[in-house]
């Protein structure tokens, strides 16, 4: 049985006292009240890594970037190269985010060498994936992750799947809890095609507006090992509500 784990994104916000402040709260009150058997995951932006890096580390809470280059050194002004993230104490790193593929017209071949370039690093990429509104209305949500999955995910690949349906991202809309079940099956059907028994142990997230409320009902689901959390991951009590609501597997 794989470990759950809950990822906070926090995308462009907050300035350093914010981060630093939040990411103590959380700390504090894992100390407090562990949550045991759940990995906590927190991913600041670039700027604040070095700041919560120290503070992070020897806590339950572990680090995690929001993107990195694909090579490791070079002339690409203004990227993060994956050692430089490890550099600082971060484990995990989230890529191919669909607001990457959206702002940076990252497409699946990017994610991939992406995440290579984190495995070698000895990170563990979060590779999201999801079909977009346009594309669920149409009927080619498994054609999309389908496509996502055998393209962005590389050979020998270690690390987990975040389920993100776009659509239900940032928009108070998560996902149904058959929707998720069905979807989740189905990507993990395409793991075990693409990895055989290896595809069988990859952990698959759900992503999409997982709040206080709803995660419980989407963290019960079996094959859902957890979530990737946005805008509830921005507030601790919210945030610490979705961690203590892992069921105990
Ligand atoms: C995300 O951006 O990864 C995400 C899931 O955001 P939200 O929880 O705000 O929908």
């Amino acid at each position: 049985m794989s470990t759950p784990i809950i990822v906070g994104n926090w995308k462009m916000n907050g300035l350093s006292a914010d981060s630093a402040d939040r990411a103590k709260q959380i700390v504090d009150s894992l100390a407090t009240v562990p949550a045991a058997g759940v990995e906590v995951v927190v991913c600041p932006p670039f700027t604040q890594l070095a700041l919560l890096g120290p503070l992070l580390k020897d806590t339950p809470v572990a680090m995690g970037a929001q993107d990195c280059h694909k090579d490791d050194k070079g002339a690409h002004t203004g990227d993060i190269a994956p050692s430089m993230l490890t550099d600082l104490g971060t484990t995990h790193v989230i890529l191919g985010h669909s607001e990457r593929r959206r702002d940076h017209e990252e497409v699946d071949e990017t994610v991939r060498e992406k995440t290579v370039s984190a495995m070698k690093a000895g990170l563990t990429p979060i590779v999201c994936i999801g079909e977009t509104e346009d594309q669920r209305q149409s009927g080619q949500t498994e054609d999309t992750l389908g496509w996502q999955i055998k393209g962005s995910l590389p050979d020998g690949f270690a690390g987990i799947v975040a389920y993100e349906p776009v659509w239900a991202i940032g928009t108070g809309l998560a996902a149904t809890i058959e929707d998720i079940t069905n979807t989740v099956a189905f990507i993990r059907a395409e793991l075990v095609r693409q990895f055989g028994d290896a595809g069988k142990s990859l952990r698959i997230l759900y992503g999409g507006s997982v709040d206080a409320n709803n995660a419980a009902g989407i963290l019960a689901i079996p094959d859902v090992a957890g979530a990737l959390v946005g805008g509830a991951s921005l507030k601790p009590d919210a945030f610490l509500t979705i961690i203590r609501a892992v069921p105990a597997r």
